[in-house]
């Protein structure tokens, strides 16, 4: 039988798979559409992408397509500097194209064995007591254990396990496409400047050859945002917002998106969970909604695969809804403050005036750039030492640095005293003693998604700790 059906071959449907087959799981990913869309949605990876790339070896990969960008400016596009010390050794945005993400993500998944298959729309889904039966829009059903929804916001794996998604509907609308123009780059650059001092929303990037990222709000909101806007729709709105339509022609892609907010009320039902869009919907404000996904995966995948393998303490799959589900209503919130700090209206610009302002404090700076880069991420793993439930930045250690100990997915248990032992968890928990520049704490335990579970010395209280995260002694 398959151990996971995974709906949806998106970034979070791929990053999935990938985590689950290092825990040598039969993992299938069902995807819609017969060929990889050439609709740039994200833009790039944030800090927390950033190091899970890294932490599975995966960053070189990334690094080779992608362009290094200061942090600074994300908070609502208020431009600033990056803001000093913040903690993480990649302190800055990997632009990428999410196709290429994708298609990064889909071969990673693809070489360790996951099964992708294109064309495939999941249609139906029932669940009992031994497993979960999928079907398929030609009628093929399918079996597995689980099943996890990553097919996007308009979820059918959430619409048909009837979990609501309470939140705003969409209110403004924007087109985005990419296009070429006749008119020449210094006159567009100085239009572009002239019309984003009184709307954001506006805005015309050059890729290549004269060829523009071209963002403009929509006149209304449209009931199917599948259907791809005419070009002669954008030549309006260019006109109505710059007098001018730049002589936009041949367009790449045209494709158009809301700002409904929205959370999944759960995030599992049984055998089926949701992650990614799936669970939640925002403005793209920020950048985040990649990168949620991407780490929703990350922090499902170890979690799962210890429940399917047969060693998951009590509580540790629904540890993924605790864990995961404030940080999504958190992003949601920013967003929301985002998009009021966006508007063009007097009363939120003054606001953002405000905003700005107060941003010229290195740690106000810090706070928000932290909060889009998901580095100030802590879960609540009760009381305790000041870095338990955060994830643990990259640091070097004696031999090599920390990251490159993580690729495996399993458990680490970071030592300098060389007297603890993971004795009974060493099928689960790697055991490396070495010394490391920083914290300056004697060992640490961390999870696979790298989250710090324990901190100190005292080996009763690490055989205390370890049966929370990794079952009992084998
Ligand atoms: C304009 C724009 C800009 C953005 N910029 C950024 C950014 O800079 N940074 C960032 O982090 N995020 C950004 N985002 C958000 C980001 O694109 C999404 O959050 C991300 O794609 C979500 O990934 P996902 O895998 O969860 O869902 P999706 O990428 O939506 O993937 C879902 C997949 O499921 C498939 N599917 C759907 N239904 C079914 C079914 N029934 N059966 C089988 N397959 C199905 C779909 O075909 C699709 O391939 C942006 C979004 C927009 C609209």
């Amino acid at each position: 039988m398959i151990d996971v059906i995974i709906a949806g071959g998106g970034p979070t449907g791929l990053m999935l798979a990938g985590e689950l087959r290092l825990h040598g799981l039969r993992v299938l990913v069902l995807e819609r559409e017969a060929e990889p869309t050439p609709v740039v949605r994200a833009l790039g990876l944030h800090a927390r992408s950033v190091e899970v790339m890294d932490q599975r070896g995966l960053l070189g990969r990334f690094l080779a397509h992608g362009r290094q960008y200061p942090l600074g400016g994300f908070f609502a596009g208020i431009s600033k500097p990056s803001p000093e010390r913040l903690d993480t050794a990649h302190p800055y945005v990997l632009g990428i194209p999410q196709p290429i993400t994708d298609r990064l993500l889909a071969e990673r998944a693809t070489e360790l064995g996951a099964e992708l298959r294109r064309g495939r729309e999941l249609v139906g889904v029932e669940q009992d007591e031994a497993g979960i039966t999928a079907e398929l829009a030609d009628g093929t059903l399918l079996r597995s254990r689980y099943l996890v929804g990553c097919d996007g916001g308009r979820s059918t794996v959430r619409k048909l396990l009837g979990v609501g998604f309470p939140g705003e509907p969409a209110r403004t609308e924007t087109l985005l496409g990419e296009m070429e123009v006749t008119e020449d780059a210094a006159t567009v650059a100085a239009t572009v400047a002239e019309v984003r001092k009184t709307q954001p929303r506006f805005g015309l990037g050059p890729l290549d050859e004269g060829v523009y990222r071209v963002v403009v709000p929509a006149a209304g909101v449209s009931e199917d945002r599948t259907v791809p806007p005419p070009l002669e729709e954008f030549k309006q709105r260019l006109r109505t917002f710059a007098g001018t339509d730049f002589g936009a022609h041949s367009p790449r892609w045209l494709s158009r998106f809301g700002d409904a907010t929205r959370l999944a009320e759960r995030y599992r039902v049984g055998r089926a969970l949701l992650a990614g869009d799936a669970a939640h919907v925002h403005p793209p404000t920020g950048g985040q909604g990649l990168n949620l996904g991407v780490q929703d995966a990350f922090n499902l995948g170890w979690k799962l695969a210890a429940e399917i393998n047969g060693w998951a303490p009590e509580g540790l799959l629904d540890s993924y809804q605790t864990e995961r589900h404030p940080v999504a209503a958190d992003v949601l919130d920013n967003t929301r403050a985002q998009m009021e700090l966006l508007s063009a209206e007097p009363g939120p610009r003054s606001v953002r005036r405000l905003v700005s302002e107060l941003m010229d404090f290195d740690e106000v700076n810090r706070y928000l750039i932290e909060k889009i880069t998901a580095t100030g991420i802590r879960y609540d793993f009760g009381g305790g030492h000041e870095l338990l439930g955060r994830r643990m930045r990259d640091v070097k250690l004696g031999r090599g640095r920390l990251y490159e100990l993580m690729h495996h997915g399993r458990g680490l248990l970071l030592d300098r005293t060389g007297r603890l032992s993971v004795a009974g968890w060493a099928d689960r928990v790697e055991h490396v003693v070495d010394d490391f520049e920083e914290p300056d704490v004697p060992a640490m335990l961390l999870r696979p998604d790298g989250h710090v579970a324990w901190v100190g010395d005292d080996q009763p209280e690490l055989v205390e700790r370890l049966p929370t995260w990794f079952g009992a002694a084998g």
